[in-house]
């Protein structure tokens, strides 16, 4: 799955993990179709950084949870061309404790993660079924592997795409399409940004957060041709903190 004029569809690209996928991908040969929601600049940042790699960049702005928006902007990209890969990547958390939390914190949470690889995955799965070749990769945490306090909604947003990333690899493997999820612990992007990162780092026993390139090189490995038999697995990328 490697080499030039394969394309990579990757969900929440302008920032923080998705924008170091992105740049692991270009070096492996893909051309980057990078959607994000709304930050305009960092999405603008990506693209030249991409290019400056000698890559192609299509910015993609859409709101995952917008299944309108979503069919708006892929559909006519997708008549043309099916990605080789698709990474769920785009994600969000508003932490609190439950008793704490409003509706509106429960909904927001699962609506990215859930109904947004439902909507993107939805839209790109015929083409790849139809090519019988494709690797889509889901974005998880270690939240919605162990739990965690604080993060009722967004561990149960992140467990159900565990399941679904299951399922769904059972679904489809027969047709060439191979689903897996990586599940990072604490790396350094805007969402860990405002953590008690000094607090935190005596919990991992690595001691340390995660690069983002760290998370990248595993998306890389998983979307190669090196991982041609891995299906329905959780990669975890975390430093020790869960094993
Ligand atoms: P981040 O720096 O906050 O970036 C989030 C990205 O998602 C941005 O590109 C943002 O777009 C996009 N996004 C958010 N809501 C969206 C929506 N409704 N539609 C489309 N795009 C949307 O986050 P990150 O730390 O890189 O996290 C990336 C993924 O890894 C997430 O799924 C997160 O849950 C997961 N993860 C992160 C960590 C960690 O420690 N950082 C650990 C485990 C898992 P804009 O720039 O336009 O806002």
């Amino acid at each position: 799955m490697s080499g030039k004029d394969k394309i990579a569809l990757i969900t929440g690209a302008s920032r923080g993990l998705g924008a170091s996928i992105a740049h692991r991908l270009t070096k492996d040969g893909y051309e980057i179709w990078a959607n994000y929601h709304s930050n305009h600049e960092a999405a603008n940042q990506l693209k030249q950084e991409v290019e400056a790699m000698g890559g192609t960049c299509r910015l993609l702005p859409f709101d995952v949870t917008d299944e309108m928006q979503v069919a708006e902007i892929l559909t006519p990209l997708l008549e043309q061309s099916t990605p080789d890969v698709l990474i769920n990547n785009a994600g969000f958390n508003k932490d609190t404790l439950m008793m704490w939390m409003k509706s509106e914190e429960w909904q927001s949470v699962l609506d990215v993660s859930l109904n947004g690889f439902f909507h993107v995955t939805k839209a790109v799965l015929l083409g790849m079924l139809k090519r019988k070749s494709g690797r889509i990769i889901n974005i998880v945490s270690t939240a919605g592997q162990s739990g965690l306090p604080g993060q009722v909604n967004y561990s149960a947003a992140k467990a159900g795409l565990i399941g679904a990333t299951k399922s769904l690899a059972q679904e489809v493997v027969r047709k060439g399409v191979l689903v897996n999820a990586v599940a990072p612990g604490f790396i350094e992007t805007d969402m860990t940004a405002k953590l008690p990162v000094d607090e935190i780092k005596k919990t991992i026993p690595i001691k340390r957060f995660g690069k983002p390139e760290e998370v990248a090189g595993v998306v890389s490995f998983l979307c190669s041709e090196d991982a041609s038999y891995i299906v329905g697995q959780v990669i975890s990328v975390n430093g020790g903190i869960y094993m």
